[in-house]
């Protein structure tokens, strides 16, 4: 089984209530053979929510209490978003995932690029906090 970010597959959970579909993608999971999940939402972050990045780090820093996540108006959501990492890797378990496709760029899902925490679209090297968890409990984590 492969986990599959839910905006991905289609599902309207992005930060503006809309989706990120992308056709293979939705065809994996309509074929059953991936599982979409969407680590914010399992956090408890709304839909639709603020836009939230890293600031000063990438989510292996934030693994490692060396950085947090906030939202726009600068709250600090990293609790929310350690939830949706640990409640994804869960369901990975759960499932015997052994390969991810993620959002690129999310504070999330991104893997490699990550925003850099000012909200201007500038990107710094990182993975999002749900990519970084899932890469050390040995996934395989691709972006899309
Ligand atoms: S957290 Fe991941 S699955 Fe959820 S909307 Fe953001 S990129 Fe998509």
């Amino acid at each position: 089984m492969i986990l599959v970010s839910a905006c991905l597959a289609g599902i309207d959970c992005a930060w503006d209530g809309k989706n990120r579909a992308a056709l293979e993608i939705r065809e994996l999971v309509d074929k059953k053979l991936a599982v979409a999940i969407c680590p914010e939402v399992l956090g408890g972050r709304t839909i639709p929510r603020m836009r939230t990045e890293i600031k000063d780090g990438s989510g292996d820093d934030v693994l490692n209490g060396r950085a947090n996540v906030y939202d726009e108006n600068g709250k600090d959501v990293t609790g929310e978003f350690l939830k949706g990492a640990y409640a994804a890797l869960e369901i990975a378990r759960e499932y015997h995932v052994k390969k991810t496709i993620l959002k690129s760029k999310s504070p999330s899902c991104g893997i490699g690029k990550i925003y850099d925490g000012s909200f201007e679209g500038d990107l710094v090297d990182g993975d999002g906090v749900t990519a970084a968890l899932l890469k050390r409990a040995g996934i395989v984590c691709q972006c899309a």
